[in-house]
């Protein structure tokens, strides 16, 4: 169902106002973790002022220790919903198991599947079932067909608004958190319809890669990029050292539009 074979033309999804795929560079922006009403507020006023599209946070973090903090959890998810009364924005978040769809569909308007959990078939089924589209992350370890795979459970249960996110792959390279595979998006949009974004923060685990890992990701044709942006990155309570603070998001995204405009006028 994610074959481009059987469905020429981009998909394209829509949540309220917005429009991904087909054409459009849709951005994702916002805290890892949701952490107070002043700050994922804060956050969510600045990155709608430099234009993002969306706003991104966790509620529910799945954390590589248990020891970490792992999320406001429900509160978390209230806070957003406050976050957009404010701003417009729509919210993605991250929902790690199949009773916490069925509790917070109507929350959120994309429904974010971390890497951790892209081979979580239940949970693939599950958000399969419903008619929100779901932001679909590559696993750490997954091959662009496995990846695609994932994607297959969750249309095969009925839902084909699914949207693709590359998040980088483990590799021998430690330098980076993980390895940008910037090749995957060309794959993938040759042999699949669906729309793919790329996820920087996450693949550099390094701030001052994520301006020139999302131009790159810009430049092979992706349909949009979900950004980590925190007002105070040194006290973060996750992911600090990847985060972008709002004024250099907004330079980002200064950057970005001119590219844009570079890449339709060649
Ligand atoms: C996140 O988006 O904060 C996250 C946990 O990402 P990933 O699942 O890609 O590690
Ligand atoms: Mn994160």
């Amino acid at each position: 169902m994610a074959n481009r074979l059987f469905h020429p033309e981009d998909t394209l999804i829509s949540v309220e106002n917005e429009k991904i795929g087909g054409g459009n560079f849709t951005v994702i922006a916002g805290p890892c973790s949701v952490e107070s009403e002043e700050q994922i507020t804060s956050i969510a006023k600045e990155i709608k002022l430099a234009g993002a599209n969306f706003l991104r946070g966790g509620a529910f973090k799945p954390r590589t220790s248990p020891y970490s903090f792992q999320g406001l959890l429900g509160e978390g998810i209230e806070l957003l919903k406050i976050a957009k009364e404010k701003t417009g924005l729509p919210i993605v978040t991250e929902l790690m198991s199949p009773g916490m769809v069925e509790k917070f569909v109507d929350d959120v308007d994309i429904i974010q599947i971390g890497a951790r959990n892209m081979h979580n078939y239940d949970l693939l089924k599950e958000v399969g079932r419903i008619d929100k589209p779901i932001l679909l992350k590559r696993g750490m370890a997954a091959t662009i067909e496995e990846f695609l795979m994932a994607a297959e459970y969750i249309m095969a249960e009925g839902n084909e608004n699914v949207i693709l996110c590359e998040r980088g792959i483990r590799t021998f390279e430690n330098f980076t958190r993980n390895t940008l595979d910037i090749s995957a998006i060309p794959v993938i949009k040759k042999y699949s319809h669906l729309p793919v974004i790329v996820d920087p923060s996450h693949a550099a685990g390094l701030w001052w890669l994520v301006e020139p890992l999302a131009k790159a990701a810009m430049a092979v044709g992706a349909d949009g990029l979900m950004i980590e942006v925190h007002n105070d990155p040194a006290n973060a309570k996750s992911d600090g050292q990847q985060s972008i603070k709002p004024a250099r998001f907004n330079s980002l995204m200064n950057s970005l539009k001119e590219m844009a405009i570079l890449q339709d006028k060649v």
